[in-house]
């Protein structure tokens, strides 16, 4: 049952005030597939209101706001979410199905991120440019103006914290568009970035159907920025309805990323990750570690200890905080099944045991292990977003890359090796936006600029790159006298 909400989560945030939307829709908690609330259904109107009501705030207080003050309501928000993890992380466990440990992480990541941007907000400077003899040049960081912001249903506070909190730090006012299956934890960070001093406006919070609230904003000629996490179809209609309008993208986008283990790699510093990585959310992260490279020397020691931990896994509804809960909607898994049907000429070599008392209208799945599977195999290629990975052997250190190379996307690699030289080597040679080596996800820190190439997307959030994102950048030329 969901607890007493200081908000009424039917309600949308538009300049400041809470407003009731023309429809409403059911917000399922994945873990028993009961009916936690009725969230808001924003229409073209709700999305023109929040975009108006956001260029209102940079016509007025909000717009006038130093950086300082801009950081400080920042800092603010950071503490009060700091105060409210325990709410913020019941919310994400009921609407995401998102185990306990892991949906309390994300929590206090959503406050480091407030934390961070707060403090970076006064330290992003122009600089002066050495010119011609009699003039002065130098640059300015300016905000774009409305930003708006797609995000989707795997990690809503993480990626609320790094784009909302970056944007906002820049001075931009922002629209929220959460995604329709999880936006409660959306609706309480607005609640509380009102209570931490942000003027009406700074921040709007329109949840609603991608086909209507997304797509009213990502098209809306008073957008001046998109933000955007989702996947690569999603993402290439966003791109089509930005360009309509002029206006810069940044997309965070889907991923098939590799570890790739040498014979020489740490294997006891390993296997916790190559397993992890996998799993963790049930699989439905952007930078899931899905494919295993294992040199062939070691594959049948990495392959039989993969299989252990697998079947040392739990699954369950996400309030017993098992290691693995439902997927986010049954719709999501039915989706998934369908892709696991490639599988069916594949070895899986472990299943985690399912328990025989799981809610029948939850939306679980079985977490299985594949291996050994053809590189160019659907399921070494497409990204299931469920908890799977495949094991692909290889011999030579080319082989590697282009193995780890070979797919559409370029999000993560993580790199296992003791050897100096290949670290550098693969760190050049793997196409993606991040290399981990002898570790992946280095913590996940909010300094850490993240981003992918190729189909995973283009545009850096996290870190000071965000900044420079959210920001655009204007030259000024003084002649003298
Ligand atoms: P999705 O693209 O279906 O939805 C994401 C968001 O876009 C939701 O808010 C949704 O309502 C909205 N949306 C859907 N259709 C829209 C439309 N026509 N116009 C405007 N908005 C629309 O993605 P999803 O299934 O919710 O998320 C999973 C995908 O997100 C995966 O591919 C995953 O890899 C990717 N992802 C990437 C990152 C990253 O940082 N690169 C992080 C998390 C998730």
């Amino acid at each position: 049952m969901l607890p007493t909400l200081p908000f009424d989560p039917s309600h949308v945030l538009i300049g400041g005030t809470w407003r009731a939307t023309p429809d409403t829709l059911p917000l399922i908690n994945p873990s028993d597939g009961s009916t936690l609330c009725r969230i808001g259904r924003s229409a073209d109107a709700d999305v023109d209101g929040a975009v108006t009501a956001a260029q209102i705030a940079l016509d007025g207080e909000w717009g006038k706001m130093s950086a300082l003050e801009r950081g400080r309501c920042l800092t603010r928000l950071g503490q009060l979410v700091l105060e409210h993890t325990d709410l913020l992380t019941t919310l994400e466990t009921l609407d995401v199905g998102k185990p306990i440990t892991q949906a309390h992480a994300d929590a206090l990541a959503l406050a480091r991120y407030c934390e961070f941007y707060g403090g970076a907000a006064d330290k992003v400077h122009g600089e002066t440019i050495p010119y011609l003899d009699g003039y002065t040049v130098y640059t300015l960081r300016e905000p774009h103006g409305v930003t708006g912001h797609i995000v989707p249903w795997n990690y809503p506070m993480q990626i609320i914290g790094r784009s909302v909190g970056a944007a906002l730090a820049m001075g931009n006012a922002c629209v929220l568009k959460p995604a329709e299956d999880a936006c409660l934890t959306a609706l309480m960070f607005a609640h509380l970035a009102k209570a931490a001093g942000f003027p009406d406006g700074a921040l709007n919070v329109v949840p609603g159907l991608g086909a209507e609230a997304g797509a009213a904003l990502a098209r809306h000629p008073g957008v001046q920025h998109l933000s955007f996490t989702g996947s690569v179809q999603t993402g290439r209609m966003i791109q089509t309805l930005a360009a309509e309008n002029v206006v810069p993208v940044t997309l965070e986008l889907g991923g098939k990323s590799p570890q790739i283990v040498f014979d020489d790699a740490d294997l006891d510093a390993a296997l916790p990750f190559l397993v992890n990585a996998g799993l963790q959310n049930a699989g439905q992260t952007c930078s899931a570690a899905s494919r295993i490279l294992i040199h062939r020397n070691i594959y049948d020691t990495v392959a039989a200890h993969m299989a252990d931990a697998y079947r040392a896994k739990t699954v369950g509804p996400a309030s017993s905080d098992p290691d693995i809960g439902p997927l986010i909607s049954t719709k999501q898994k039915a989706r998934f099944e369908t892709l696991l049907k490639a599988a069916h000429d594949l070895p899986c070599i472990a299943q985690t045991p399912m328990p025989d008392d799981l809610p029948s209208d939850g939306a679980y799945v079985q977490p299985r292990l594949y291996g050994p599977v053809p590189p160019d195999h659907p399921l070494s290629q497409e990204e299931l977003f469920g908890p799977v990975q495949v094991l692909i052997p290889f011999d030579t250190e080319d082989e590697a890359i282009r193995i780890a190379n070979g797919t559409i996307y370029g999000l993560v690699a993580g790199v296992w090796t003791a050897n100096g030289a290949r670290q550098m080597r693969l760190a050049k040679a793997v196409k993606t936006g991040q290399v981990f080596i002898n570790n992946y996800g280095a913590g996940g820190g909010v300094e850490l600029p993240f981003g992918g190439v190729g189909k995973s997307g283009h545009g850096r959030e996290k870190g000071f790159e965000a900044l420079y994102g959210f920001s655009s950048l204007k030259t000024v030329a003084a002649k003298h006298g």
